[in-house]
């Protein structure tokens, strides 16, 4: 029997928490020296490709709650996904794309980040182009510092910009509530801001995710709870002051602990267990302080094919 080649499929990616973030100087090229510990989440775009006639070129459409947040154009970092894998393999970019977006947007959850992953994986089945991880993973790192952990979910230790990788050991599962902002905080902007104060005042940076490390190898949210870092709260509470009381409320809504995801401005609480996470959540909600709040849990898998039609 011939297999005919797949006309259509989708492939989910998820979104992201840097349970730890050491944010070093800025170098020459404007980018900062990172040490961060990702935590992929059980929240996930998923990017449908398909065959269009040929040469008709590119066409995206986004779909889900914050689709009018996200451009549609070559802008998109799914797009931009796609020219780079057809620039690379030799052949022309030729598809459909359809984002169903449920990861909020400029929520420091990475979410272009998954679209870019997904979109790589998915296309790269739909124009057989068979590139193995490894190279999956380098067009990821050239798309931005968050893709190649979007491809790669589960846990990792980021170096350099974030895009290399190494692993780390978890055991077992942590259950989370996320506090979704009314209005995004551009990433960009919130790493202007942390020089800004830096050149201000001393604000010292711990660089050592031992912490954490540690507690994830004991599986242990207590632990957990008491390492959580990021040197980019202080620049996106000084941005966001309303963000203070998002993170006040979080102890008196009985979580283990709270901290801004990344750029913010989504803050994530971290519960017991799933049963905790959801009278956390019900409490959290009752503040009214979030456009949504949300459950989700870790470590949740990267990149990966959800169908395929023929
Ligand atoms: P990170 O945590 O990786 O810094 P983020 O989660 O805060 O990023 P994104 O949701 O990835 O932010 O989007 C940031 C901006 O990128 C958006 O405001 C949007 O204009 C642009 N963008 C381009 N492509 C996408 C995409 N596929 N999904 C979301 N935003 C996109």
């Amino acid at each position: 029997m011939t297999s005919r080649a797949a006309t259509s499929i989708a492939v989910r990616a998820p979104a992201k928490l840097n349970l730890f973030l050491a944010v070093g100087p800025p170098a020459e090229d404007g980018y900062h020296a990172l040490t961060t510990v990702f935590l992929a989440v059980s929240m996930f775009d998923t990017v449908t490709v398909s065959h269009v006639r040929a040469r008709t070129g590119l066409r995206l459409a986004v779909s889900g709650p914050d689709s009018a947040a996200v451009p549609a154009d070559a802008s998109n970092l799914a797009w931009r996904a796609a020219v780079l894998l057809a620039q690379r393999s030799g052949i022309d970019a030729d598809a459909d794309i359809a984002i169903d977006k449920q990861i909020p947007v400029a929520a420091g959850l990475a979410g272009g980040s998954a679209d870019a992953a997904a979109t790589l994986v998915a296309l790269d089945g739909l124009w057989g182009t068979a590139l193995d991880r490894g190279q999956l993973a380098e067009l990821a790192a050239e798309l931005g510092s968050d893709v190649p952990f979007s491809l790669h979910g589960h846990v990792a230790l980021g170096t350099g910009r974030g895009d290399r990788l190494s692993a780390v050991l978890a055991r077992g599962r942590t259950d989370w509530v996320l506090g979704i902002a009314r209005t995004g905080l551009s990433t960009p902007v919130v790493y202007a801001e942390l020089d800004r104060l830096r050149a201000q005042r001393d604000l010292p940076s711990d660089g050592d995710p031992a912490g954490v490390l540690t507690a994830l190898r004991q599986g242990d949210p207590e632990l957990l709870s008491g390492a959580l870092t990021n040197d980019l709260a202080v620049a996106a509470l000084s941005l966001r002051p309303d963000l203070r009381r998002a993170l006040r409320v979080g102890e008196e809504a009985g979580a283990l602990g709270q901290l801004i995801s990344g750029s913010g401005p989504t803050v994530a609480y971290l519960a017991r267990d799933a049963e905790h996470a959801i009278t956390v959540a019900a409490r959290l909600s009752a503040e009214g302080l979030f456009a949504s709040v949300r459950v989700a849990s870790g470590p949740a898998p990267g990149a990966r094919f959800a169908r395929s039609a023929r």
